[in-house]
């Protein structure tokens, strides 16, 4: 690891003086994690309700499959919360990550998501298999630019259909299921916006999401969270966030809390991106670059692109007439 660049030293100070950090997790294959305690009766933090009146015989995921497979597990979602949530708001965060999991090789239940054309019939596929990426075309209907002297393929992937604030709130019901037991009396609102299957109800006026891209080559096996509260006494910030590293990619979510944000009700959102280490190589591979994405559209958006940039080492061109080639990464 290399010393801090001033940018990120600065970044950590300002969190630091801000923000107290709960424990954080590192997941890695294999691990199971619970959260929550499993003494019975048990209550679920989203409805509100507890054993007998509701059931939890399913594992909860505290991280939806859009995220990989990732044990990690919470006691307080009851099975009729879990369904509702899987069918509704972690489809939509599915469907919203689901090229970055393809480029970033992150596994779920079915392996790395597969891409195609949409509309069904013969079109460009985006696959990874047997450890490289298969990329098909067909004759007549290019969709991938080899740039041979950078050792760069472009292409553009798509999204399946996704109302943004659905996605968002998918966000949020995970840092809500972080929380510990004591901050849920502030959230209480932001649970029921959650659950609340009319997303045209708006809530926060302001609610960027931060989105850090680490380029080169990173694990995209392990999950980083953080919870990070305000400290007493800070009243110029929001009071909680998260964030979430995964692959390449390190998510900053807001939880709102509208009792504890009054102080910054009206005030333009400005905050430093919670830092990252970075690249193994800078040098190689330049500094994280950062984005804010607005998850805020409250309408199904269909048919969206996403340009994606893959640099290569080389390409096989298959034996058989095929189109399809491969590029590892
Ligand atoms: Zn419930």
């Amino acid at each position: 690891m290399t010393d801090l660049d001033p940018a990120t030293a600065a970044a950590a100070d300002f969190y630091d003086q801000h923000y107290a950090c709960c424990k954080p997790l590192f997941l890695e294959p294999g691990m199971r994690c619970t959260l929550g305690s499993p003494d019975r009766p048990k209550h679920c933090r989203f409805c509100g309700l507890s054993e007998p009146e509701v059931q939890f015989k399913t594992d909860a995921h505290a991280l939806p499959a859009a995220f990989g497979r990732i044990g990690l597990f919470s006691n307080y979602e009851c099975d009729a919360c879990n369904s509702y949530f899987g069918k509704g708001i972690e489809n939509d965060l599915g469907n919203w990550t689901k090229p970055m999991r393809t480029l970033m090789r992150i596994k779920g239940r079915s392996g790395v998501p597969t891409i195609k054309e949409p509309g069904g019939g013969k079109g460009w596929r985006v696959e990874y298999s047997t450890g490289a990426f298969q990329l098909s075309e067909y004759e007549g209907d290019p969709h991938f630019t080899i740039d041979e002297q950078a050792k760069q393929l472009r292409f553009e992937l798509h999204r399946d259909p996704y109302i943004p604030v659905a996605a968002l709130k998918g966000l949020v019901k995970i840092g809500l299921t972080l929380l510990p037991e004591v901050e849920l009396a502030h959230f209480s609102e932001t649970f029921d916006w959650i659950r609340n299957p009319d997303h045209s109800q708006s809530f926060v006026a302001e609610f960027p999401i931060i989105r850090t891209f680490i380029s080169g080559p990173m694990p995209n096996d392990k999950v980083t969270l953080m919870l990070l509260r305000r400290r007493s006494g800070v009243t110029t910030v929001p009071y909680a966030f998260y964030v979430i590293g995964l692959g390449n990619e390190v998510l900053q979510v807001f939880i709102p809390s509208l009792s504890q944000d009054q102080c910054i009700n009206g005030q333009p959102l400005s905050l430093v991106p919670f830092p990252t280490p970075g690249s193994f190589d800078a040098k190689a591979y330049g500094r994280p670059r950062v984005n804010t994405i607005d998850l805020t559209g409250r309408e199904t958006v269909r048919g969206e692109k996403v340009p994606a940039t893959f640099g290569f080492d080389g390409i096989v061109q298959p034996e058989a007439d095929s189109n399809a080639g491969g590029a590892g990464q």
